[in-house]
């Protein structure tokens, strides 16, 4: 996506980076791996064994709190990639309120990404009657 994040030199937003539920495919998975990160590290399963970003600290493990730049901003799950755009069970394919930069964001560029978050949903979540 194309949502400016910068609130400064070198600082970024990151609003969305704290107590993430970011799921995780299992490219993303391979690709931190391959970075050299152990699953354990960044990986926490929830209670239906989808497997979600780590948080520590309040924050994703790969967060600098200081500065709220992402320690593998090049290689970051294609869920971040692809937010704010997320999908809400009933609603599908829409733009998370929740980031300052929601409003900025033209119908047609939702229109162009809605495609890879539905293609991640599936992947991560199975089938679902609305996509
Ligand atoms: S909440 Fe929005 S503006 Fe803030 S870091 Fe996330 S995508 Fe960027
Ligand atoms: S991987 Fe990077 S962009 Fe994604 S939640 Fe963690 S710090 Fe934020």
């Amino acid at each position: 996506m194309t949502v400016n994040c910068r609130t400064g030199p070198g600082r970024y937003c990151a609003k969305c980076c704290y107590n993430t539920e970011m799921p995780l495919t299992r490219d993303d998975i391979e690709r931190i791996e391959r970075l050299g990160y152990p699953r354990e590290y960044f990986v926490q399963e929830d209670s239906e064994g989808i497997p979600r970003l780590r948080n520590v600290n309040g924050h994703c493990v790969f967060l600098d709190a200081d500065t709220g730049r992402c320690r593998i901003y090049p290689y970051r799950p294609i869920g971040c990639r692809l937010y704010p755009l997320v999908y809400v069970p009933g609603e599908g394919v829409t733009i998370d309120p929740f980031c300052p930069m929601a409003h900025k964001i033209p119908k047609h560029v939702i229109e162009r990404y809605k495609k890879y978050v539905i293609k991640i949903v599936r992947e991560i979540y199975g089938g679902l009657d609305d996509l």
